[in-house]
């Protein structure tokens, strides 16, 4: 597909800065109201962390592509694909991810009841424990979507039908857990899922965790989408290239341009400006209101909580072309390993201890028709910290530290990771690798955030971040704004942010498109 590279006018109703998914699904609700949109990208290529790269005959996904809420009606995407006459082919992911730990794997069958078996099955001295506790979940899952269906909320209604979710909403995944399991090796397994929010279990919020294990275990599941994410990134960017509007690549915001205290325009860093009557941020919350605004834009206190908010975790991520011999360690799509389930890694790979670092992961397979016939793409990605005390050895524009450290680590990862993937060294064809430098490089994640800020007790749900922000005509949204990461949960965010747009700015001229 031709991505465009010049912007076609100076006047726009809405412009977006940022082409990744929560970005292009503003766009695309806006331009099929009949709204004109620019989005504007800084990378050369669209789909911020859902974006994929060819090596060599291999192909990588190299952010975020198993997906949820696209396959059944009612699911955001799926909605979203049909309102716009766009088609996607998808594969379940089957098992949803699989856990191994020492000689124990734990499948998670999309059937929740055989996936409950199969838990009974490593576990069976947990049996009275795992039937509290997958009851438990159902009936907060119930509560979190009461929540998430309801404009108002009634706290009548929750104290009396969703008691259990009131009880846990405010507490973390660890608080949680050892209400029902005194055993870490059982915590270990049922949580790993959770590994995502690359928080320790003390610190992540629970309903980010529920809401994970839902979309894993309930429901359509997870799926892949066929030919790539690019295949969804290029459907909605042709929807708003061929309606009205442009996403032009290569092209930096510098400021958001802002007369009495409303958003009236961006200015590029190349000194173009483009007037709106909206400006819709998927930035990070420093590139927003530290970088792009002037600080003295918005209060003291607003500042203060954008300098003092945890970041998400990053990850080392190792892209390897290898030779199937026979599928051996490929036969699943998502699988975490973890060395020892008894103590919490996060703290010594925060203090750098490169072989925890190296040894905890997850390996991801890409499908066969991602490679030559014979081979497989394989990412492996592993939690490691974005400030190092030499800044990675980068000195200036030298990067050979950089580079012999990254091999370093790399060949770790592949020693380490031979006990999954067997004679893994001599099946290597082709590797790269991508450091949480590269992550912040490609998609100005602030610290090259996995989930944008960390999704700890504070940061998810409601408490999150706002759509509307304290500027006028200045709307967010994206990973770091309600309802927070992930694929679906950012596309929730840019079509509740479309609705506010167009209910405050442009019910007058609602004509579809
Ligand atoms: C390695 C990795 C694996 C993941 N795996 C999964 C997964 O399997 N499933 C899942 O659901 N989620 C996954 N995620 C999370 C998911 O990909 C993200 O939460 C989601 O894609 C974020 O979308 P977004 O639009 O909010 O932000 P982004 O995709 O980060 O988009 C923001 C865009 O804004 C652009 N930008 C920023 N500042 C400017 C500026 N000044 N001028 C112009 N452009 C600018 C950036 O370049 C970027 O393209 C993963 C993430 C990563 C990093």
């Amino acid at each position: 597909m031709k991505y465009q590279k010049e912007i076609n006018q100076d006047q726009y109703d809405v412009i977006i800065i940022g082409s990744g998914i929560a970005g292009l699904v503003t766009a695309v609700n806006l331009a099929s109201e009949g709204i004109s949109v620019l989005v504007l990208e800084q990378h050369c290529i669209p789909g911020g962390a859902t974006t994929m790269f060819f090596r060599k005959g291999f192909t990588f996904e190299a952010g975020g592509h198993r997906v949820s809420g696209i396959r059944n009606p009612g699911g955001v995407l799926h909605d979203l694909l049909e309102k716009i006459g766009k088609k996607v082919e998808l594969q379940p992911v089957n098992p949803a991810y699989v856990v191994k730990s020492g000689d124990k794997i734990l499948k998670a069958d999309p059937d929740l009841e055989k996936y409950k078996q199969n838990v009974r099955e490593l576990f069976p001295h947990e049996k009275e424990n795992i039937d509290r506790y997958f009851a438990a979940m159902l009936k907060i899952i119930e509560g979190i979507n009461y929540v998430a269906g309801q404009k108002v909320i009634n706290p009548l209604v929750i104290l009396s039908e969703h008691r259990l979710f009131a009880k846990y909403s405010k507490k973390s995944t660890r608080e949680f857990m050892d209400d029902y399991f005194k055993d870490e090796e059982i915590i270990a397994f049922l949580t790993m899922l959770s590994a995502y929010t690359t928080l320790p279990l003390e610190e992540q919020s629970f309903v980010s965790y529920a809401n994970m294990w839902a979309v894993h275990h309930l429901g359509e599941g997870m799926s892949l989408i066929k030919g790539g994410t690019k295949t969804l990134v290029n459907a909605l960017v042709n929807y708003i290239d061929t309606h009205g509007g442009q996403v032009v690549l290569s092209k930096t915001v510098d400021k958001i341009l802002v007369e009495n205290k409303k958003a009236i325009g961006i200015k590029t860093t190349s000194g173009k400006e483009i007037k709106a009557q909206v400006v819709v941020s998927t930035a990070s919350n420093e590139q927003t209101y530290l970088r792009l605004l002037d600080e003295s834009l918005s209060s003291k206190k607003f500042i203060q909580r954008i300098k003092s908010q945890k970041q998400s975790g990053s990850l080392f991520q190792l892209f390897l072309g290898i030779r199937e011999e026979n599928g051996q360690g490929l036969e699943n799509v998502t699988t975490f390993v973890m060395n020892g389930h008894t103590e919490a890694p996060h703290s010594k790979i925060y203090d750098w201890d490169l072989e925890t670092i190296t040894s905890n992961g997850v390996i991801t397979v890409e499908g066969k028709e991602n490679s030559p016939d014979g081979y497989r793409s394989v990412n492996i990605s592993c939690l490691i910290p974005y400030h190092h005390p030499e800044y990675w050895f980068v000195t200036g524009k030298d990067k050979s530290e950089y580079c012999r450290f990254k091999d370093t680590i790399a060949e770790m990862i592949i020693e380490n990771m031979s006990q999954y993937i067997p004679n893994l060294q001599k099946r290597i064809v082709f590797q790269n690798t991508a450091t949480p430098l590269t992550i912040e490089r490609y998609t100005l994640a602030t610290e090259g955030g996995l989930q944008g800020l960390a999704h700890n007790i504070k940061q998810s749900g409601k408490t999150r971040g706002n759509i509307n922000t304290p500027i006028k005509n200045l709307y967010q949204a994206g990973q770091y704004t309600f309802p927070g990461a992930g694929i679906i949960t950012v596309s929730i965010s840019g079509t509740l942010c479309a609705e506010m747009i167009m209910n405050e700015h442009f019910l007058h001229q609602k004509t579809k498109c």
